[in-house]
């Protein structure tokens, strides 16, 4: 175990937030390319979940703010969706460079907001942030309507694909900058202006993102960043009149509410919600890879994972040595500071997520087996938000701990007889947002891909994304793709335009009008 607070480590993080102090010391909102304080009368503290130490105290977005920033980007509208694409194009080129100039800045204050593992965010987040940039540089050329054509004979039609106007995005606190660029950067390159409003626990990346957007010469108010509450912000922004668009990542219960408050106002709707992938391991797997895979995919960023392996289904012949296996491998991951090298697994994003982590795997234990984890670590660790790596077997399918979504480092086993049954119990949760299958028999596991409800299976992997491939749920996973090209169905809408070739005033139709003259 890794103690936070050892020299260096020390010396990194107090640096971190000291620059946090500066950098932020106008305030948290970023509205129309400079920073602002919020008028919402309240405050809220960043704490760094490894140590229970304050960060930052900032001042709220109030409805007043959210206005301000809704007109900024209303203002930028006409002049950015005027732009050719071409020109946009650069201009994320350019932010490209300006992140990647940045990286370990954007690292270091990832870690430090959120408690990831240093490696984490200079080997997934930030890097990660980066190709979606570039990617979105390049796709912002590719944005095409039909060809044309003259379907009726009388007239040329085509289509044009536009940007639909002001966005209004809410983000959650578990990738607060990937989060943030899968928003920013479709819209943006699209046409459209935006207002991002991230969740409250961790605002900091998404301003620095925004501030890099304006040195890279993306003009005020494409990019706003509001900082407040999901209630008083969050609300606000969804309900807004000239919000064309709500675009949510979050939980399954909030995206209802945003739901609602959107539905009435007859807007566009883009929602990536909770997740509890299955994880099916065919009895012709291959164990080695199954137990290092359900490791690391249940594990990843703490388990406060989307897509994360939160259900392991195995085929009974493999069941009792995957269980067992898994169990050391979890055991031999390192918890510790997120600053120090050795380090492989963070805390949660706060006490109140472990608490809640912990009191899921308490009411599991009258009906199933903790085989490892279970527990908070003590001794140098007893201050952060940290929690063990959790293996809990033997759970009923019903149980909440195997149809809940929990977020946190826990792992969920269960047996199965055959195929069908596999993939039955794959499929016996409300969510649909990812999962894997594990074989290597390719009829097994093609099968699977077609059977398994869910916007991404793996095969012989769990985790991985790309900037080209799309992701987004089924279910009660939500609907709608973030990255790829297919992200551009939700940030543009399409117009049919139709020219009459005729140039005759009484055209043959009109006799449905006129009679027969
Ligand atoms: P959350 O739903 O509690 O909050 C998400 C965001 O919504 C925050 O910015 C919050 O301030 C805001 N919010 C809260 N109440 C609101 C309201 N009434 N109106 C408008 N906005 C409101 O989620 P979280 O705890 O921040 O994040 C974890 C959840 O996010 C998990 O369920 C996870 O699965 C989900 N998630 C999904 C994806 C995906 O791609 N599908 C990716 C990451 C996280």
């Amino acid at each position: 175990m890794h103690k936070p607070g050892n020299a260096d480590e020390t010396d990194v993080r107090s640096r971190t937030r000291d620059e946090v102090r500066k950098r932020f010391a106008d305030g948290a909102q970023y509205i129309a390319g400079r920073l602002t304080r919020g008028t919402s009368g309240h405050t809220h503290t960043v704490v760094d979940p490894s140590t229970g130490a304050e960060v930052y105290t900032y001042e709220t977005a109030g409805a007043e703010d959210v206005d301000r920033a809704v007109a900024a980007a209303r203002a930028a509208f006409p002049g950015w969706s005027g732009a050719t694409p071409g020109e946009r194009s650069d201009a994320l080129h350019r932010f490209a460079s300006v992140l990647a100039d940045r990286a370990e800045e954007f690292a270091r204050l990832e870690s430090l907001q959120c408690g990831k593992p240093l490696k984490l965010t200079r080997e997934f987040d930030v890097p990660g942030t980066i190709d979606n940039t570039a990617f979105f540089a390049g796709a912002a050329r590719h944005l095409q309507g039909q060809s044309a054509g003259e379907y009726s004979g009388d007239h040329t039609s085509y289509v044009r694909r536009e940007p639909i106007g002001v966005v209004g995005s809410i983000a959650p606190w578990n990738y607060p900058l990937q989060m943030a660029a899968w928003k920013i950067l479709p819209a943006v390159a699209a046409g459209n202006t935006i207002v991002l409003k991230p969740a409250e626990l961790t605002p900091l990346t998404s301003l620095l993102f925004a501030e890099a957007a304006t040195e890279a010469g993306i003009p005020d108010g494409v990019v706003n960043i509001v900082n407040g509450t999901g209630k008083e912000a969050g609300e606000h922004l969804v309900g807004h009149p000239d919000v064309a668009m709500t675009s949510f990542t979050g939980s399954t219960a909030v995206g209802r509410r945003v739901a609602e408050i959107a539905t009435a106002g007859v807007k566009r709707l883009h929602l990536e919600l909770g997740g509890k992938a299955p994880f099916v391991v065919f009895d012709d797997a291959d164990l080695e890879a199954a137990v290092q895979g359900a490791v690391a995919g249940a594990l990843i960023n703490t388990g406060q994972d989307c897509t994360a392996a939160t259900r392991a289904y195995v085929q009974r012949p493999l069941y009792e040595e995957f269980v067992l296996r898994t169990a050391a491998l979890m055991e031999s991951v390192r918890l510790g500071d997120p600053f120090a090298p050795g380090t492989d697994l963070g805390p949660l994003i706060s006490h109140v997520q472990r608490d809640r982590v912990a009191a899921f795997v308490d009411r599991a234990r009258a009906s199933a087996r903790v085989v490892t984890g279970g527990e908070a670590p003590g001794g140098d660790l007893a201050e952060g938000a940290y929690y063990r790596p959790t293996l809990v077997a033997d759970a009923d399918q019903d149980s909440e701990i195997v149809q809940s979504e929990i977020f946190g480092p826990v792992l969920v086993v269960l047996p199965f007889d055959d195929d069908d049954e596999g993939i039955r119990l794959a499929n016996d949760t409300p969510y649909g947002l990812a999962a894997s299958a594990w074989s290597r028999d390719v009829y097994r596991a093609n099968r699977a891909t077609r059977e398994i409800k869910a916007g991404c299976v793996w095969v012989n992997d769990h985790i991985p994304i790309i900037s080209e491939m799309p992701h987004g749920g089924l279910k009660a996973s939500g609907f709608g793709k973030d990255m790829s090209l297919h992200s551009f169905e939700e940030y543009t809408q399409i117009k049919h335009v139709m020219f009459d070739n005729t140039a005759v005033a009484e055209k043959d139709w009109h006799r449905t009008i006129f009679g027969d003259r």
